[in-house]
């Protein structure tokens, strides 16, 4: 019998590093350096002589916004499964992370609201907050410490294709363009405008399909000098039901981030484009709950950055009849969300671990790596349910609605209220949307019975009130 996805969801989300590690390449290639690449470069570290990583943009010493990642100056929080991750691959990375000036937001300094209301607390949640460039930095610096990584810096022209298989990189440094022969593995990590498979296309192979889902999202994120060094509340999130969204707002993100600073975003659809100046960006802040309000008292520091993400997409590998061996694609190269949902860097981070169950499985090496793409689709159907499901409900989006989309809206709607104030609920559900178990895990008769029990108390309460 197949395994459940659930059960290899689970598996993939170990936190045991791998001791069953065995050399299968002389090089091995990565193109793209950001969070996807360079995970993916640490696990090939197992199991490569040298691993060459191979970025466009120039990196320097300090953390700091680049081209190359232009969401950089955006709220990047890091969900429980991803860190669980990069603790996996980086032994003490969230210690390390904290005493750098992250903050880890654990129940008693979270406050959560839906439809304006505060919901329960429950165990288990542990938000690493840290503006994205800080992040990205230390797993830099974690995975280029290691003695076999080389970091190269140079623009991807392409992939050689020989023999059915990835055999050579080309790639332009600004001396001119530089071709490395020698690859045994080829991994893109180039991020959502990845051009594989418009270089596989004009070597005659099969061109993933790309399914987008137009969500049209403004984010604007400004930051503040904090106030007090370690505030009670380190995180607030306020977030609507999506066709309720008071004011456009969907949803209000506030972090405590190094540096003391706080980072503040406020997400908007279609047209909705919230707080772009500092006086509204102020006031939406002090109409919202005390630690939004609180946030906005110090200085702003630096402007507001603006963003605008058009799609979620995914690049369904899976599909392919033909695909070259030694060739892969992770992070949001293969699926990128509507980052509301704040997944993508876990997702990188489980794709990671798919990478490392397929190395360890004594792959077949002279075929396509369907095993890694079967984990991966895992990984990405997971997520894609857990995002583009709910977004199907955004009044711009007009499907394709999967088959018993109205039953499955309808129960999450009722389950997504019930988190409010069942523990057990809000628990399951939120191990779900932190990317720590798969989605299918919130259907038991147990967490459908207290939904509707939640809600038959939250109907009873209102009508006594
Ligand atoms: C507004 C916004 C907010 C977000 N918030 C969160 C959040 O809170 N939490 C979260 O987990 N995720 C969040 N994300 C998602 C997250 O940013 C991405 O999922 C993550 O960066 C994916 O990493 P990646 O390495 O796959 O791709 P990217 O970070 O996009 O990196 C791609 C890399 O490839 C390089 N590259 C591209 N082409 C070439 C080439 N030809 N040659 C060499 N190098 C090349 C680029 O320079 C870049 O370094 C957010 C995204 C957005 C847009």
């Amino acid at each position: 019998m197949p395994e459940s996805a659930a059960r290899t969801f689970h598996r993939l989300g170990t936190t045991e590093a791998p001791t069953d590690t065995r050399r299968l390449f002389g090089t091995a290639v990565v193109l793209g350096g950001s969070i996807a690449g360079l995970l993916a470069a640490r696990v090939l570290a197992d199991h490569a002589e040298r691993v060459v990583v191979v970025e466009r943009d120039e990196i320097t010493g300090s953390p700091a916004p680049r081209p190359g990642v232009p969401q950089s100056a955006q709220v990047h929080t890091l969900l429980p499964g991803g860190r669980r991750q990069l603790d996996r691959w980086f032994d003490g990375f969230s210690h390390e992370a904290v005493a750098a000036g992250a903050v880890l937001t654990g129940p008693e300094n979270l406050r959560s609201y839906y439809n304006g209301r505060l919901k329960v607390r429950t165990p288990d949640i542990d938000f690493l907050s840290s503006s994205r460039p800080f992040l990205e930095a230390l797993v830099r610096r974690r995975t280029t410490s290691l003695p076999n990584v080389v970091p190269v810096r140079g623009r991807a022209l392409g992939v050689d294709l020989a023999d059915g298989r990835a055999t050579g990189v080309r790639y332009e440094t600004p001396e001119g363009e530089t071709v490395l022969q020698d690859a045994d593995f080829v991994v893109d990590a180039m991020g959502r405008s990845s051009r594989l498979g418009d270089w596989l296309a004009s070597a005659g192979w099969q061109k993933p399909e790309m399914r987008r889902m137009n969500i049209d999202i403004n984010y604007t994120t400004a930051r503040f000098q904090r106030k007090e060094s370690t505030p009670g509340v380190t995180t607030a999130l306020a977030f609507w039901e999506l066709d309720r969204l008071p004011a456009g707002l969907a949803p209000a993100m506030c972090s405590a981030i190094e540096d003391d600073q706080w980072t503040i975003m406020f997400g908007g659809f279609g047209d909705d484009k919230p707080g772009r100046t500092p006086e509204e960006f102020r006031r939406i802040c002090r109409a919202l709950p005390q630690a939004f309000a609180d946030a906005v008292e110090g200085e702003m520091i630096g402007e507001i950055q603006p963003y605008k993400q058009a799609d979620s997409r995914r690049r369904d590998y899976h599909l392919l009849d033909r695909f070259p061996a030694r060739l892969v694609g992770v992070g949001d190269a293969v699926a990128a969300f509507n980052p509301i949902y704040g997944q993508g860097m876990s997702s990188a981070a489980l794709h990671a671990s798919c990478l490392s169950e397929h190395l360890r499985s004594t792959p077949d090496l002279s075929a396509p790596a369907r095993h890694f793409f079967a984990l991966q689709r895992v990984v990405v159907d997971a997520a894609w349910q857990t995002s583009a499901t709910p977004d199907l409900a955004l009044p711009h989006i007009d499907g394709p609605y999967p088959r018993g989309y109205h039953l499955t809206r309808w129960v999450t709607t009722r389950m997504i209220d019930a988190t409010v104030t069942d523990v057990e609920v809000s628990s399951r559900f939120n191990a779900v949307t932190e990317m720590r178990t798969h989605p299918s895990t919130l259907l038991t008769p147990g967490v459908l019975v207290r939904t509707l029990r939640a809600g038959l108390r939250d109907r009873r309460t209102a009508a006594r009130s």
